[in-house]
């Protein structure tokens, strides 16, 4: 990792299941002295309008960021996307259909966890989703503490929400390819995120065949010795290299905080020539406060 410069290039907004607004999370990575942040929420774009004009305020970069969760068959793989136009009509459909799929299944599983005596409300959990769409199990979890009936969401995943126990669905994704290529057809660069979880990173050089631009070496997961591995990986396949911390906000998701993970200024200017050698200058100013 480099020093100069302190870029945490994933974090999630309560436009997903994060815990903070996205201005209140560019305030909280200007307070902890970071550089830069990316915002890479579930599914949706919604929240980033929002976070570049609280970079400009408080004086840090923000770099327009998602992540799709897609299918890659025996395990769900996690793209992140950056730097792509985020008016792109053709992935502004992909992500509406991505959040559609997790609304009607948050229903059904809701229902089930009912049917199996847990009392939980619909539209309780799209309350504490913010409304905004992209809901998902966290939502539900949080429902089922606020009601008593499991201490944190860890155990509400572990007890009820995970594939095996009783409230769990499964959710339509589009394909990695898919998700790949809807990225960078709006001019973003394609990531694969957190190859060290559950198995995401079994089809690293199958997708790098197929358009993956870049690897997320750096994660809270990781450890130093998975992100030396994943460091030479990506240099063997020619991938660009990102990290960050995945942090949901405070107390939220096995508590990593933002800042956890982070790369030098150096890995984000990668990412921006290579964007503007494919598709041009991002359409927007500002990356780099
Ligand atoms: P979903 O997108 O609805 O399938 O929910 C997946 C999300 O739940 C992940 O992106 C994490 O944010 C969160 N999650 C997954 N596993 C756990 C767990 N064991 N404990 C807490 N949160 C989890
Ligand atoms: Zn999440
Ligand atoms: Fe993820
Ligand atoms: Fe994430």
């Amino acid at each position: 990792m480099e020093l100069f410069g302190r870029y945490d290039l994933h974090l999630h907004t309560n436009s997903s299941d994060g815990s903070l607004s996205p201005r209140e999370t560019v305030r909280a990575a200007a307070d902890a002295g970071l550089e830069g942040i990316a915002v890479t929420d579930h599914d949706t774009v919604n929240g980033l309008g929002e976070a570049m004009e609280a970079g400009r305020e408080f004086g840090i970069s923000v770099v327009p960021g998602v992540e799709i969760s897609s299918d890659g068959g025996s395990a769900e793989i996690h793209i992140l996307g950056f730097l792509f136009n985020a008016e792109d009509p053709a992935m502004a459909d992909v992500l509406r259909r991505c959040r559609a799929c997790r609304s009607s299944r948050i229903e059904a599983m809701v229902d089930k966890l009912r049917a199996c005596g847990y009392g939980i409300e619909y539209s309780r959990v799209v309350e504490l989703s913010g409304g905004q769409g992209s809901m998902g199990r966290p939502h539900v979890a949080d429902a089922l503490v606020e009601m008593g009936y499991v201490g944190d969401r860890r155990a509400a995943f572990d007890e009820l929400l995970s594939p095996g126990r009783p409230g769990y669905i499964p959710r339509d994704k589009p394909l990695p390819t898919e998700a790949i290529s809807v990225i960078r057809g709006a001019g973003g660069i394609a990531v694969l995120a957190h190859p060290g979880l559950d198995g995401m990173g079994s089809q690293t050089a199958e997708l790098a065949k197929s358009g993956l631009q870049g690897l997320e070496v750096y994660h809270t997961v990781h450890t130093s010795s998975q992100e030396q591995d994943y460091l030479r990986l990506a240099q063997e396949l020619g991938l660009l290299v990102t990290g960050g911390s995945d942090s949901h906000g405070p107390g939220k998701k096995g508590g990593a905080e933002m800042g956890d993970r982070t790369v030098g200024r150096a890995e984000l200017e990668r990412l921006v020539s290579v964007r503007t050698a494919l598709s041009g200058q991002y359409p927007c100013v500002g990356i780099f406060a």
